[in-house]
C-alpha cells in the first residue's frame, strides 16, 4: 500500500524502517487531517495512527541530556501549556490529570537550571496579536488576520496559499516570545552571557522541531514523548515526585494563555484582550467561556460584539477544514487556524494512545485546560503581573523583537 514518502530533510518525524508493514494508515490520516497526498508539513499526525510504531519524532533528547552534564552551560526549558494535560498517561494517570507540578519537579530532576512557563509566551502572543487585530480593524488591512503559532499550518499556506502570506499575524509563536525573552530580558537581568544558555523548548508538537531550526533563540525542541524517555532512561520516579513551581520573571501564565493548548483557545484568549484594548475595560462574563468557539468541531464560527466593532471570527480545528471553507473563509475577520485536532493537545509528540481513545483523551486533556482557566484568579494575559513588568521594564524600550519581519517563517 502507499504511505506517506519522509524527504531526507524531514526535521519533525523519522520512520523505523523494519518496523513498517506498508498498511498505508499514515498516508490515510494525511489525506483526512490535511487533505494532503505527497506533502509533507510536519504535522506528524501519521505517527498517531501507526499501528506498528514505526513512525517516531525526530529525537533530540540524547543532544539535550549531553548538555544538561556539560557544566558549561545552563541548560534552560520552557514547558508548553499542553504538556502538563498529557505527561501523566506514560504514568498510569487518568487521561487529562492536570500534572504542572510534578512535570517542573521532573525537569528539576533532570538538571534543568531554570524552568520557565511558555504560558508567559503565550499571553505575550495575546498580548501582541490582540494589538495587530485592533489595528488591522481600524485600517480594514489584510483581513482575515490568521493565527500564526501553528507552524504546520503556516507551512502550509507558504506552500498552497502563498498569497495569503500577509494575512498572517506577525507574531512569534508563544516559544519564539519567549524564546526571545529568555536570550535577552532573563540574560540581562541576571547578568548571563545568552551564548552560555542553551535553552530546550518543552512542546507537544513535531512541527515546532522545524519551527526551532529558524529561530536561533530556541535550541533544541523536546516532545512529551522524549521527556518520558528522558526520565526513564535517568530513573526519575515521576509519580513519587513532589511538587515544584515555575522559576520568576517568566514563570507566571494567565488562563488565557493556558487554553492556547485546545482548539478555540487563541481566538478566546485574544477576543479577552482585543476587547480590553479597544473599550479599557473588562470583557462581559461570556467571554470567559466561549461556547461557540470550544470544542472539537472541524468548523467553530461566532460574531462576536467588540462594541466599536463587530467581528465574524472562525476556529479551524484540523487543517484538510481549510479547503472545505476555502471559498467563506474572507468573510470573517480573525480566523484561527491549528493542524491538530482539538488543538495542541491532540499533538503528535504527547506520546502514543491507544486509537479508539484518541478522541477522548483529547477531550479530557481540554477540559483540564479549560477547568484550571476557570480556577485561575488571573484569566486575562493583560493582569499577568509579570507581564505588566516585562512591558514596563523592557518590552517598551524596543529591547526585544516579539514579530517576524514578514510572516514567512513562524520563529
Ligand atoms: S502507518 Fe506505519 S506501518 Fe503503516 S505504512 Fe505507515 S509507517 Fe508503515
Ligand atoms: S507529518 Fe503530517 S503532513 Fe507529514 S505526512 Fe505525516 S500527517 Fe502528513
Ligand atoms: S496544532 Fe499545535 S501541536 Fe499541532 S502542529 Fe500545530 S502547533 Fe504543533
Amino acid at each position: 500500500m502507499a504511505r506517506i514518502e519522509i524527504k531526507e530533510n524531514n526535521l519533525a518525524i523519522d520512520r523505523i524502517e523494519e518496523r513498517c508493514i506498508h498498511c498505508g494508515m499514515c498516508l490515510k490520516t494525511c489525506r483526512e487531517n490535511n487533505g494532503l497526498e505527497h506533502d509533507c508539513i510536519n504535522c506528524g499526525q501519521c505517527l498517531l495512527t501507526c499501528p506498528m510504531g514505526a513512525l517516531i519524532p525526530k529525537y533530540c533528547y540524547q543532544k539535550v541530556l549531553n548538555y544538561l552534564s556539560d557544566t558549561n552551560y545552563e541548560v534552560m526549558v520552557i514547558t508548553s501549556p499542553a504538556v502538563r494535560v498529557a505527561i501523566g498517561d506514560a504514568f498510569g494517570y487518568e487521561a487529562g490529570t492536570f500534572l504542572e507540578g510534578k512535570m517542573v519537579s521532573a525537569l528539576k530532576a533532570l538538571g534543568f537550571a531554570k524552568i520557565f512557563d511558555t504560558t508567559f509566551g503565550a499571553d505575550l502572543t495575546v498580548m501582541e496579536e490582540a494589538q495587530e487585530l485592533v489595528e488591522r480593524l481600524k485600517n480594514q488591512k489584510n483581513l482575515p488576520m490568521y493565527t500564526s503559532c501553528c507552524p504546520s499550518w503556516v507551512n502550509y499556506v507558504r506552500q498552497f496559499y502563498p498569497e495569503k502570506m500577509a494575512n498572517i499575524s506577525t507574531c512569534k509563536s508563544p516559544i519564539g516570545m519567549i524564546g526571545a525573552m529568555v536570550k535577552s530580558y532573563y540574560a540581562e537581568f541576571n547578568e548571563i552571557d545568552p551564548k552560555n544558555i542553551i535553552l530546550v523548548a518543552l512542546t507537544p508538537c513535531v512541527s515546532k522541531k522545524e519551527e526551532i531550526y529558524h529561530n536561533p533563540d530556541v535550541d533544541f525542541c523536546l516532545t512529551t514523548s522524549e521527556l518520558v524517555l528522558m526520565l526513564k532512561a535517568m530513573n526519575i520516579d515521576f509519580n513519587n515526585l513532589k511538587d515544584e513551581a515555575f522559576d520568576a520573571l517568566l514563570g507566571k501564565g494567565s488562563g488565557a494563555g493556558l487554553i492556547f493548548g485546545a482548539s478555540g483557545g487563541v481566538m478566546e484568549a485574544v477576543m479577552r484582550t482585543a476587547y480590553y484594548l479597544i473599550n479599557h475595560e473588562k470583557a462581559p462574563r461570556k467571554f470567559y467561556e466561549f461556547k461557540e468557539v470550544r470544542g472539537e468541531k472541524d468548523f467553530k464560527e461566532a460574531t462576536i460584539d467588540l462594541k466599536k466593532y463587530q467581528i465574524k471570527v472562525g476556529v479551524i480545528n484540523k487543517l484538510a477544514t481549510v479547503k472545505a471553507y476555502e471559498t467563506k473563509l474572507d468573510n470573517y475577520d480573525f480566523i484561527e487556524v491549528m493542524t491538530c485536532p482539538g488543538g495542541c493537545i491532540g499533538g503528535a509528540g504527547q506520546g502514543l494512545v491507544a486509537v479508539n481513545k484518541l478522541k477522548e483523551t483529547r477531550a479530557k486533556r481540554i477540559q483540564a485546560l479549560y477547568q484550571d482557566d476557570s480556577q485561575n484568579k488571573i484569566k486575562d494575559s493583560y493582569e499577568n503581573e509579570e507581564i505588566k513588568e516585562a512591558y514596563e521594564t523592557y518590552i517598551k524600550k524596543g529591547k526585544v523583537k516579539l514579530h517576524n519581519e514578514k510572516a514567512k517563517i513562524n520563529c
